[in-house]
C-alpha cells in the first residue's frame, strides 16, 4: 500500500512539474516576441528631493503587458529573463526608452522636468562586453546628457569580482554617466565597496524603512547610513517612504532624496506629466 501511495505522489508531483515545465516554456516563448511586438512598457516612480519635495529624478521601472495575463510586474518575468538572456535586450529596451522619454520631457518642460533618470541594470549585464557601447549609443541617439543618467547595480552584483567591476563602472563613469548602489544594505554588505568601486548615489532599501517610526535603533541605522553617504560625497536615496510620518521623520533626519508609494508610484511618463501638471502632489 505505501508502495502504491508513493507511486501515485510521484506521479502527481510529475504531472505538477509537467505542467510548471510546459508553463515556463510557454512563457519564455511570449517573453521572448515581447520587445519585438511592443508589449513591455516603461514606468517611472519620481525621486523627491526633500526638504522641497520636488521631483529631482525618476526610476525607470519595467512593465509587460502580457496579451494573456494582462499587465505583469518585473518580478513576475525578469528571473525568467535573467535565466533565458533575454534580459539583455529588455534592459537595452528600458535603457533607450528611458532616455528617450527624459530627454523629451526636458526639451518641453525644463523647468518642470526631472534632472536625471535611473535605469536597472542585471547583475549578468555587467559581463556584456559592449555594456559601455550600449550605453554610449542610447545616449548618444536620444540626446539626453551622460550627467543625467545613473545606472542601479545592486550590491551582489558588485561583490563578484571587484577589481572587474572596478574597471568596467569606470569605464561607464567616463562617459559622465553616474552609479547608483540599489537595495542597499541587504547585500553582503562590506565597506570595501565604497572604496574601490566609483559609486555616486547609495539607494537605501525600503526594509529599513518599515517600521522606521517608534524604532530608536533602526532610525539610528538609517541615520549613519545617511551620515556615511554624505561624508563621503555621494547622493542618498532612501526608498520605500509609504507615510507621511516616515518621511517627516527622514526629512528632520536629514534624508534629501525620497521614493515610494507616499510620494509617487510607479506610472506612465504621460500619467506623471499630468499629474505634477496638476497639482496634485505630496
Ligand atoms: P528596485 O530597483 O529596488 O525598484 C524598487 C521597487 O520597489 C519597484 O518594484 C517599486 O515599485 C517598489 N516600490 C517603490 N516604492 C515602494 C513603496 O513605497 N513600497 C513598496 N512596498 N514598494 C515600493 P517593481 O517595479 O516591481 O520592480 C522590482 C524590481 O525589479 C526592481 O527593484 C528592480 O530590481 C527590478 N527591475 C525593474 N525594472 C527593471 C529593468 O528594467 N531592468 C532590470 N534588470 N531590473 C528591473
Ligand atoms: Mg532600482
Ligand atoms: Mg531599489
Ligand atoms: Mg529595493
Amino acid at each position: 500500500a505505501a508502495k502504491a501511495y508513493g507511486k501515485g505522489c510521484f506521479q502527481v508531483f510529475e504531472s505538477h512539474m509537467h505542467e510548471q515545465l510546459l508553463d515556463k516554456l510557454d512563457s519564455e516563448a511570449r517573453l521572448r516576441d515581447a520587445v519585438h511586438r511592443g508589449e513591455l512598457r516603461l514606468h517611472v516612480q519620481p525621486v523627491v528631493a526633500l526638504p522641497g519635495r520636488r521631483v529631482g529624478g525618476v526610476e525607470a521601472l519595467v512593465r509587460w503587458q502580457d496579451p494573456e495575463r494582462g499587465l505583469q510586474q518585473p518580478g513576475s518575468f525578469i528571473p525568467l529573463a535573467e535565466e533565458t538572456g533575454l534580459i539583455a535586450e529588455i534592459d537595452r529596451w528600458v535603457l533607450f526608452e528611458a532616455c528617450q522619454a527624459v530627454k523629451r520631457w526636458q526639451d518641453l518642460a525644463p523647468e518642470a522636468s526631472p534632472a536625471w533618470v535611473s535605469v536597472n541594470l542585471s547583475a549578468v549585464e555587467l559581463e556584456i562586453p559592449d555594456l559601455t557601447d550600449r550605453v554610449a549609443y542610447a545616449l548618444a541617439t536620444t540626446g539626453l546628457s551622460p550627467h543625467c543618467l545613473v545606472l542601479e547595480l545592486t550590491e551582489t552584483v558588485l561583490m563578484r569580482d571587484l577589481a572587474v567591476t572596478a574597471a568596467r563602472l569606470e569605464e561607464l563613469r567616463e562617459l559622465g554617466v553616474k552609479i547608483a548602489i540599489d537595495d542597499f544594505g541587504t547585500g553582503y554588505s562590506s565597506l570595501g565597496y565604497l572604496r574601490d568601486i566609483p559609486v555616486d548615489v547609495l539607494k537605501v532599501d525600503r526594509s529599513f524603512i518599515t517600521g522606521l517610526v517608534g524604532n530608536q535603533r533602526q532610525q539610528e541605522l538609517v541615520s549613519a547610513v545617511l551620515q556615511l553617504g554624505h561624508t563621503l560625497g555621494l547622493k542618498v536615496v532612501v526608498e520605500g517612504i509609504e507615510t507621511e510620518d516616515q518621511l517627516q521623520l527622514l526629512t528632520r533626519m536629514g534624508c534629501r532624496y525620497a521614493q515610494g508609494y507616499h510620494l509617487g508610484r510607479p506610472e506612465p511618463v504621460a500619467t506623471l506629466i499630468e499629474r505634477l501638471a496638476a497639482g496634485s502632489w505630496v
